[in-house]
């Protein structure tokens, strides 16, 4: 039997080694533009966002700017864990030029690692952050109406608890911040 982070170095090379469209094999400032996920393979828990940043790119970890202290203050702050509880990833994996949003073409060219990802971790339950997180695991649309509920994955087979995505922008707006917090506890279970 394979073990899964035999898997998972196998996965990880042919997602840096992907050329499928322009952003793969991007460098900024001088760091590979792409970040996988943090290595978190034994957690019951998945968390998706968007796309690495600047921060991200530049210490080849995912989720460690400003978005990521946001969520590793509020997860320890109610649920009293450390990221180390999560496996954390992206549904794009490569840095976007100026830090735009990825285009769905890009999103449809990276399906391919986050479902081998899900393969291997198998995690219980999915936590999206944001909205084109939240469409690509679910196929739905809107994560203002949709966020606390959880929504199956049927493609993936998994429950998925999209929350607001934890970028200073949304943390700003205290309503946003406290909704994330209160919608954290359904995770409560499943540590
Ligand atoms: N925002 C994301 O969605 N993902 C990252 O890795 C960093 C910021």
């Amino acid at each position: 039997m394979i073990d899964k982070s035999e898997e998972f170095r196998v996965l990880k090379a042919d997602c840096i080694a992907c050329r499928k469209c322009s952003i793969g094999g991007c460098v900024y400032e001088d760091c590979p533009g792409n970040v996988f996920s943090n290595m978190s393979l034994r957690a019951k828990i998945m968390v998706i966002g968007q796309n690495p940043g600047a921060v991200e790119v530049q210490t080849g970890r995912p989720f460690v700017g400003p978005s990521g202290e946001n969520f590793d203050e509020v997860v320890m702050e109610v649920l009293g864990v450390d990221r180390s509880a999560f496996y954390i990833t992206n549904i794009v994996k490569c840095f976007t030029p100026n830090n735009r949003s990825p285009r769905g073409y890009e999103i449809d060219n990276c399906q391919e690692f986050l479902e081998r990802e899900i393969a291997i971790v198998k995690p219980e339950i999915v936590i999206t952050l944001g909205s084109p997180a939240l469409r690509q695991m679910t196929g739905v649309s809107g994560i203002t109406k949709h966020h606390g509920e959880i929504i199956p994955s049927p493609r993936y087979r998994v429950n998925v608890l999209p929350l607001f995505h934890p970028s200073p922008l949304n943390f700003n707006d205290k309503t946003k911040r406290a909704a994330f917090c209160q919608e954290l506890i359904n995770l409560k279970r499943y540590l």
